[in-house]
């Protein structure tokens, strides 16, 4: 059986909060638990509320690798972690062989998968994305209004999850000690995706075929665990083979099996081609999109009842506006040479039919779009 967007998943729930004493560390860091986990126990003592002199080492790196990650998250944004979420954040290490492909996010918590017997090391790529999900989703006033909206868009979720990677670490998924790990493969930027890529690239089950190929590949066959142990986990879940066909054609395109992580691959491609050409830091490339206090909108003419009524939505299309102003005369130069050759616009027709469908089957309206 193929398990389908296995990697780093978006889930919903309502984690309960209790009034708990935590330590400063993760009172600092604005979570209410963390908690080492595994197959066997689903359950286990909530380290914050350990005193600072009785943590582990393997917690209290945990701990601070988690503080300095919403620190910086926090800094993208100009405010406090403390001000970064609605509530203090519920987070579970799980041991799997899956490792940090086996990641989720619920509206308050993290599940990060981490390989067994490695001592609760996680990927703190994968971290910042399952981040990002909560941040884009949480409706926190503190954070921009546009993630209201942008949140439901299918070129958003998951190209913003990867975007706080990339802007914090400038990695999706942080290689495993310089070694050859295959998990980077489920996600992978250079700087040559775009929107002319075959269609087939944005389907389920190309990042899986990526990494069951580089599985296949000699110099990791004969590796030890915990690759070994992603990998036939990997062949026990079928084949995934990929042919890159047909064209891209984002009006003909079968919405239903787009994959939301590939989608946005062309975007985070461009995003970074952008700063490497204009010498911006993806951090400031983030915050040149994001750092405005009325974000623009596009307006949509919906019939409601016999009546029209105009909506205005945040968009891809209107954050690249944004982006995009806040750019020098030859920085703008530079973006449209990349949006071009990286078929942004392609994209963006891709975005802004799917939303016009999320629109019509919403309240059955009947929708256009205006300006
Ligand atoms: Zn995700």
């Amino acid at each position: 059986m193929k398990l389908l967007l296995l990697s780093f998943l978006l889930v919903t729930s309502l984690p309960c909060l209790a009034q708990i004493d935590i330590n400063e560390l993760c009172s600092k860091a604005g979570i209410a638990s963390l908690k080492h986990l595994d197959l066997d126990n689903w359950d286990g003592p909530n380290i914050c509320e350990k005193a600072m002199s009785e943590l582990s080492v393997a917690e209290r790196r945990n701990l601070e690798e988690i503080n300095n990650i919403h620190q910086k998250a926090a800094e993208l944004f100009g405010i406090s972690a403390f001000d970064l979420f609605v509530e203090p954040l519920e987070i579970e290490m799980l041991e799997t062989t899956l490792g940090g492909l086996y990641s989720f996010a619920g509206s308050r918590s993290i599940s990060m998968g981490v390989y067994p017997q490695s001592d609760y090391v996680f990927n703190n790529g994968i971290y910042a994305h399952e981040l990002g999900h909560i941040l884009s989703g949480n409706g926190n006033k503190n954070l921009p209004l546009s993630f209201a909206d942008l949140d439901n868009s299918i070129l958003f979720t998951e190209m913003f999850a990867d975007l706080i990677a990339l802007s914090l670490f400038d990695e999706i998924i942080i290689p495993v000690s310089g070694e050859e790990s295959c998990i980077d493969r489920a996600r992978y930027i250079s700087g040559g995706q775009t929107y002319h890529m075959a269609q087939e690239y944005f389907l389920s089950d190309f990042s899986m075929a990526r990494v069951a190929q580089c599985c296949q590949s000699r110099a990791v066959r004969n590796r030890g665990a915990p690759l070994k142990g992603l990998c036939e986990e990997f062949s026990r879940m079928g084949e995934f083979s990929v042919k890159l066909t047909t064209p891209f054609d984002p009006m003909t395109i079968d919405m239903s099996k787009v994959d939301d992580h590939q989608i946005g691959i062309p975007l985070l491609s461009f995003m970074k081609e952008l700063s490497r050409k204009t010498q911006l830091q993806m951090k400031e490339i983030f915050k040149l999109g994001f750092d405005h206090k009325l974000p623009r909108t596009e307006v949509y003419s919906c019939e409601v009842n016999h009546e029209t009524k105009q909506i205005e939505i945040h968009t891809v299309r209107s954050f690249l506006q944004d982006l995009r102003s806040r750019l020098n005369y030859a920085e703008q130069l530079t973006y449209d040479l990349l949006a071009a050759k990286h078929g942004i616009e392609k994209g963006l027709q891709f975005g802004d039919r799917h939303l016009l469908d999320s629109l019509n089957k919403k309240e059955s309206l009947v929708c256009s779009k205006i300006k």
